[in-house]
């Protein structure tokens, strides 16, 4: 490939029918301001990303919209139909009443007309009038999964969501949400990383036509709610050597081989490059023997609590 050749994204087909490019640009970050969200995602779209994730809590909706308006004025993607744009309805807004608005001011954020793709982003819900990051105990009430999705099945006949789906969802939750959806969840965006490879959730979710998104795909190094077991694994290492790849490279193409989509986030060019360059390699049997004796560990345990809610969110699942 040469140096200016944009390396190719393959898409998947959604349940919903829709195609979804495998590699996601993440904008999740502590520190979001928009010139750098902007700056990064024009960047993004130049490398070669069609896939943006947002949410309204990432304080990164509008300057990814304004991001997307410049990119369409540079002439650097004719139509925003060549984007897919993915957002997220906060704890705060998860009430059946609230998925609507919270949807069109996700939108106005954006400065679009639809969605590619609305998520529940946890099955929690908050009081309407406390919008924060970490809640308390009582700051939270009882959540609603069947008055929520019915909102949600709303938006997409509406037209403002091609597509619906979740977040943080276990095999129980998405069960039970099966269990009435009249659309069902397009996908299941979770923790999934090379230590924390979560097999039972991604055979339920392939049996069940659910596409799943790993979120933090390199284990989320140098963020407060990840670790940096991934990139600092000696084992990944090795392989990536053995590739002349890098650790993130590794670790991105195993998810690539898993049939499943991810959203990675780097703010960094050659880091947003190089997260796209990794589909000239393969893993061998011999990576995959090393890669399932990686100590596996779930990082992210209470989500958006600031206390103990592992049983409520994951049902003792692993
Ligand atoms: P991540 O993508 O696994 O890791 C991000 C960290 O890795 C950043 O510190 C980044 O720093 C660094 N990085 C990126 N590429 C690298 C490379 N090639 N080499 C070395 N370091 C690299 O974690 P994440 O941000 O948690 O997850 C990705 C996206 O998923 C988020 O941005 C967000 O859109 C979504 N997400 C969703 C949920 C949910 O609940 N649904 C939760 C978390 C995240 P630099 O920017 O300095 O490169």
């Amino acid at each position: 490939m040469s140096s200016t050749t944009k390396p190719a994204v393959p898409n998947v087909v959604l349940q919903s029918s829709f195609n979804m490019p495998v590699i996601g640009f993440g904008t999740a970050s502590e520190t979001n301001d928009g010139d750098t969200v902007k700056a990064a995602a024009i960047e993004a779209i130049k490398l070669g990303y069609r896939h943006f994730d947002t949410a309204s809590c990432y304080g990164s909706e509008q300057a990814l919209g304004e991001a997307i308006a410049e990119a369409l004025k540079l002439g650097l993607i004719s139509s925003r139909n060549e984007l897919f744009v993915t957002s997220k309805l906060w704890l705060s807004d998860n009430h059946p009443h609230l998925v609507l608005p919270a949807l069109q001011k996700s939108l106005q954020n954006l400065g679009l007309e639809y969605l590619d793709l609305y998520l529940v982003h946890f099955p929690m819900s908050a009081k309407p009038e406390i919008r924060k990051f970490f809640y308390k105990e009582d700051e939270l009430v009882p959540f609603d999964l069947k008055g929520v999705w019915a909102s949600m099945e709303q938006c997409h006949n509406l037209g403002l969501a091609k597509s619906i789906g979740v977040s943080n969802f276990s095999t129980k939750k998405l069960q039970d949400l099966l269990s009435f959806a009249t659309i069902p969840p397009a996908v299941n965006q979770v923790e999934l990383n090379l230590s924390w490879q979560q097999r039972n959730l991604r055979e339920y979710c392939k049996a069940k036509g659910i596409m799943v998104t790993a979120y933090s795909p390199l284990g989320a190094n140098g963020t407060s709610w990840g670790s940096n077991d991934v990139m600092d694994s000696e084992v990944l290492k090795q392989i990536a050597h053995v590739h002349g790849k890098t650790i993130a490279q590794v670790s991105l193409r195993w998810l690539y081989e898993q049939g499943v989509t991810f959203a990675v986030k780097s703010y960094n060019k050659e880091r947003m490059k190089q997260n796209l360059e990794i589909f000239d390699f393969s893993l061998t049997n011999d990576d995959y023997q090393k890669i399932n004796q990686i100590k596996q560990e779930r990082k992210v345990k209470n989500g958006p609590a600031g206390f103990d809610v592992a049983d409520l969110l994951w049902d003792g699942e692993n």
